[in-house]
């Protein structure tokens, strides 16, 4: 089995240096000179045990004119139109800058399959650009150093499960594939952007129905219409003045008249949903909870930063609602403590019962997810964490922490200036990890909290 893997990102970050490192001959031009290779370039690479045909779309060169960006446009969609997926590259160290926003909302829309990369990852220079690379929306950042030749078999590791089920994948839907041929848009978020929603969860938990119910309640704004991924249908509705957009699910496919094989969806086109997600439903079965295909899912959305509402349907089903209830939230925080406070809502898909605390929830969950905390107010919360609870003196030095601020949303990540990041347990991390969501009110959010050494 054979695929194509097209780099992407703007100059300069390092395409050509891991292209060279994958196909192992200098094809490409490696130089300090941005854009130096002038156009698309094959080659035929090795990672490991997988053979594929690598393209590198270096060939931009750095200009302030308008046209850069067409031509980044043109370069990108045709590599991406070329390639089952596509590595995206930023440099780690010189952080998410506008130009590589403009590039992830292109793949975000266009791309079957994206893997971001964070280059330049050798050392500690690279560490803050990790950390925002996060708000890409396109998932955990691979640190990469295609030069030193580090995080290949991270690489690998990702990219073989998005390849092996790349035969069947084959099976193009009836739909099209709607590509969106708009003008190339800022992609920081905005009050008007949809909010993207993934309803995810084992079959049979409903989600059809579920996304069937809502279609018939809300206004429909547009779809179903097939995009992002290659055969992922999505549905933009209004929830009461927000504009949502929900991805995904057997449900529309039905609508869409898709071919029987493709109806049912498997976990891993959920787990790839989530990665487009911003809010993540993790649609349980009353009768059968918190499985263990459940409890990967919804691990895997926080582990990719997603915000996550747990939704148990079948709720008709029930008779000892009150006892039902209470068993389930002491499952779930024992299972899935890393999703502390999240919203547990019960529905009935099929009777819409619980849909109304289900979109409030998940509008909520959004608005959580995207929350920024000023850097006063956090300073004054940090000196009162400290005061309550000073960190250890291990060999009688107190380890200090200086000085906190939100680096980033979506989901919120902070750093803390710590004289011994080291030597600060795990444990106090979590301390502050629970103080930052109760005090700043963050339930059910992914939190992400860096120590970092000053100077
Ligand atoms: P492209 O324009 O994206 O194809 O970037 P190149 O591959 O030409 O690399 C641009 C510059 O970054 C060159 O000077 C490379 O040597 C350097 N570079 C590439 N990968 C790394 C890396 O992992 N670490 C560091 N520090 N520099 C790198
Ligand atoms: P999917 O595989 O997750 O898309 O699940 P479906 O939407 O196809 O539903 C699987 C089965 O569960 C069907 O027989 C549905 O009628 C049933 N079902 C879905 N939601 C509910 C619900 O809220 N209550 C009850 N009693 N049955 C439901």
């Amino acid at each position: 089995m054979s695929f194509t893997l097209a780099i992407v990102g703007r100059p300069n970050v390092g395409k050509s240096t891991l292209f060279n490192r994958l196909v192992g001959k200098r094809l490409a031009l490696v130089d300090d000179q941005p854009g130096v290779t002038r156009d698309l370039r094959e080659g035929a690479a090795r990672l490991g045990d997988l053979r594929f045909t690598v393209i590198d779309t270096a060939g931009l060169e750095e200009a302030t004119d308008e046209s850069l960006q067409g031509r980044m446009r043109k370069l990108t969609e045709r590599a991406v139109e070329m390639a089952d997926v596509c590595l995206f590259m930023i440099d780690a160290r010189s952080g998410v800058l506008p130009a590589d926003r403009t590039f992830a909302e292109i793949l975000r829309r266009k791309s079957a399959k994206v893997i971001l990369g964070a280059n330049k990852a050798e050392g500690r220079a690279a560490e803050a650009g990790l950390i925002e690379a996060f708000e890409l929306g396109l998932g955990e950042p691979i640190a990469l150093s295609a030069e030193h030749g580090e995080g290949m078999a991270e690489l690998l590791a990702v990219l073989t499960p998005l390849v092996d089920g790349m035969a069947a994948e084959q099976v193009e839907p009836e739909v099209d594939v709607l590509v969106e041929d708009g003008e190339v848009e800022d992609a920081t978020p905005t009050a008007s952007k949809p909010l993207q929603i993934a309803v995810v969860g084992r079959p049979n938990a409903g989600k059809s129905t579920l996304i069937n119910q809502i279609l018939g309640e809300d206004r429909l704004l547009t779809g179903p219409e097939a995009g992002i991924t290659r055969d992922a249908i999505s549905v933009a509705m209004d929830w009461d003045g927000t504009p949502v957009r929900i991805f995904d699910t057997a449900g529309m496919r039905k609508k869409a008249k898709v071919q029987d094989k493709l109806e049912k969806l498997s976990v891993s086109d959920g787990l790839r949903a989530v990665k487009f997600a911003e809010v993540v439903v993790v649609l349980l079965d009353v009768e059968i909870p918190f499985e263990q295909q459940d409890l990967r899912i919804a691990d895997l959305a926080e582990r990719e930063g997603r915000a996550v509402v747990i939704a148990v349907n079948k709720w008709d089903l029930e008779e000892e609602r009150q006892a039902k209830l209470k068993e389930l939230k002491e499952e779930f925080e024992r299972l899935l403590p890393q999703l502390r406070g999240a919203p547990l809502v019960t529905v009935s898909a099929k009777t819409g019962r619980g849909l109304d605390r289900l979109r409030e929830a998940i509008v909520k969950a959004h608005e959580v997810w995207n929350r920024r905390v000023t850097t006063s107010e956090l300073n004054r919360w940090l000196a009162g964490m400290i005061e309550m609870h000073p960190p250890p003196a291990p060999a009688g030095r107190r380890i200090k922490l200086r000085y906190a601020t939100q680096v980033k949303t979506r989901p919120p990540g902070f750093v803390v200036m710590c004289s011994a990041p080291d030597k600060l347990p795990e444990s106090y991390s979590r301390y502050l990890v629970n103080g930052l969501r109760e005090d700043f009110d963050m339930p059910g959010t992914p939190i992400r909290l860096t120590m970092r050494s000053q100077g």
